[in-house]
């Protein structure tokens, strides 16, 4: 390798840091996500996510949502500049879109921000997708948001993230008064106070006031029981609080926290500033030919998404690699690890905003779109030079089961083809009854737009009309030591036996309680929620 490329590499490296935003619908992932482009430059006034996002939440035709959605296709990446870094932030989908999409982005993830609202704290699918935060060891930095309505104490909400998650806490900025009374934050690491002024609902950056705790306005500004209760608050956080430890940090053992409210635009650039100072820039990745570092030379990358185009008319797919390592370069020509193929790509595709720009490079820690012509799956790596291939993404634990049915017994071919195709490139998960007289194959899924994007590809696609019945189970756990294991243990009440599409055991329980019931009676029996890696 030239110098001058292994510097280029380099550069290009230390400059990038990407993220998602891990979140419970309505916590405000849409307006952070939207001040922090304003912040970035991107855009000039917020408004136009936010439109095209509530836009969505009203259609009911998931059909028409996905013609107008826009957001889900074509932010998959936003890309900015801040401060002389490159940031990419990778769209985590929820609300109807959760699917397990939005766990997979998490693959492709080096750093995660766990979005709450301060009134609400840990909501369930914050949790569910901090468990896969917490199985990649990854950095989770934490913003509690809507300070400026009544909120729990910051206290309680550090409480509860230590308990439930087991994740150390730093406070890294501290809430002064809530709702009505929000005066700011103060910020441990500068020791200054930053006023909190009501903008018009924060179309603009907002203007940023900072005082020191020793300016003799302090009382007069902040209000005299606020300022008491910060000093007795900021006692308490020097005296039993952890220090600050960004080994922790990047181990995802510990999280930075910071307060603020994303509408009003206060606390997202003082987030912004420390997020680039202590995020990780992309790292070595583990691969079949070893550890591998970003400035490797040649080109790796894996696929974490497939998106399919819904409309009949333009029926392209798109598939989104994370690049590893080295440069990619438009028209280069790669190896398909799964295949042994050489594939050109030809079209790449950056995706910002509404408008689709050709990329012609891209560097460690970007994310490329490339049209996919059913060539990739989910977790497929693309690689110049010697062969390497990264550990799959794993399957996660499916809450949606529905038997597929096809009623036409002359479509039986194209339906099986269709199936086994879609789950390839990993649209659904599918499983099958261990009762051999049963063999439609069962659906599994995170979210219900799953079932519905398989029904309706099975008809444009293969031109098979099919069925659905749903089954009333919402949770799945794998068994770990597989078939023989569970025969061990006898037979199991409240929960049923399916194979998955590797013939590996996988119960079925109605709900948690049940679970948890058996996990009780029968301590030896190793269940998980994310599939072992490998068939
Ligand atoms: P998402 O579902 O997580 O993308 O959440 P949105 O960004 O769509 O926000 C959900 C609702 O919360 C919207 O009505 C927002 O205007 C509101 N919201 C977001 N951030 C704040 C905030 O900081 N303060 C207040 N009061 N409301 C907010």
């Amino acid at each position: 390798m030239s110098t001058e490329f292994h510097t280029e590499l380099q550069t290009a490296v230390e400059k990038r840091r990407n993220f998602a935003i891990i979140s419970h619908p309505d916590a405000g992932k849409t307006t952070l996500t939207e001040k922090l482009l304003l912040y970035g430059g991107a855009i000039h006034e917020a408004g136009a996510v936010k439109a095209r996002a509530s836009q969505r939440k009203v259609t009911s035709d998931w059909m028409e949502m996905e013609q107008q959605r826009g957001i889900s296709i074509t932010s998959t990446v936003l890309q900015f500049e801040y401060r002389d870094r490159q940031i990419n932030l990778l769209d985590t989908p929820g609300h109807q879109d959760f699917s397990e999409d939005t766990y997979r982005t998490l693959a492709a993830a080096d750093n995660a921000v766990m979005l709450e609202d301060a009134a609400k704290g840990l909501e369930p699918q914050t949790r569910k997708l901090f468990e896969v935060c917490r199985m990649r060891q990854i950095p989770i930095f934490t913003f509690f948001n809507k300070l400026d309505r009544p909120s729990r104490t910051p206290l309680e909400l550090l409480d509860e993230i230590e308990q439930e998650l087991g994740l150390q806490t730093y406070a890294v900025n501290w809430p002064i008064g809530m709702g009505d009374y929000f005066k700011g934050v103060f910020d441990r690491r500068t020791q200054k106070i930053h006023l909190f002024e009501r903008t018009e609902h924060g179309k603009k950056a907002a203007k940023d006031t900072a005082i020191s705790l020793g300016d003799p306005r302090i009382e007069e500004l902040l209000d005299k029981d606020l300022y008491y209760q910060l000093k007795e608050d900021l006692e308490v956080l020097e005296g039993v609080g952890p220090e600050f430890d960004l080994e922790l940090i990047h181990q995802g053992k510990m999280t930075p926290v910071f307060f603020g409210s994303a509408m009003t635009n206060f606390g997202v650039q003082l987030f912004l500033d420390a997020f680039l100072e202590y995020a990780l820039k992309p790292g070595e990745r583990k691969s079949s030919a070893g550890s591998l570092k970003p400035s490797y030379p040649e080109f790796t990358g894996f696929v974490f998404k497939l998106q399919a185009n819904m409309d009949p008319k333009h029926r392209d797919r798109v598939a989104f690699v994370r690049v590893c390592t080295g440069k990619f370069e438009k028209d280069m020509t790669v190896n398909h690890a799964r295949t042994g193929k050489n594939v050109r790509l030809s079209r790449p595709q950056k995706l910002f905003a509404q408008d689709r720009d050709v990329v012609d490079v891209a560097y460690p820690g970007d994310v490329i779109g490339l049209n996919n012509p059913g060539v990739f799956a989910i977790g497929d790596t693309i690689y110049t030079g010697q062969k390497v291939e990264y550990e799959g993404i794993p399957c996660f634990s499916p809450e949606l089961f529905a038997y597929l049915r096809n009623p036409n017994p002359s479509k039986f071919k194209q339906f099986h083809k269709g199936v086994s195709e879609l789950r390839e490139e990993g649209a659904v998960q599918i499983m099958y009854s261990a009762d051999e007289a049963k063999r439609d194959p069962i659906l599994a899924a995170v979210g219900q737009l799953q079932f519905e994007v398989v029904q309706f590809r099975l008809l444009n696609e293969y031109n098979v009309e099919t069925h659905i019945e749903m089954l009333p189970y919402s949770v799945a756990r794998w068994v770990l030591g597989g078939w023989e294991a569970l025969e061990k243990v006898g037979r199991l009440f409240n929960s049923v036996t399916v194979k998955d599409n590797w013939g590996r055991p996988v119960l079925l329980f109605k709900n948690e309680w049940n679970l948890q019931q058996i996990q009780s009676d029968h301590p030896d029996l190793k269940l998980s929620a994310i599939a072992p890696l490998g068939s």
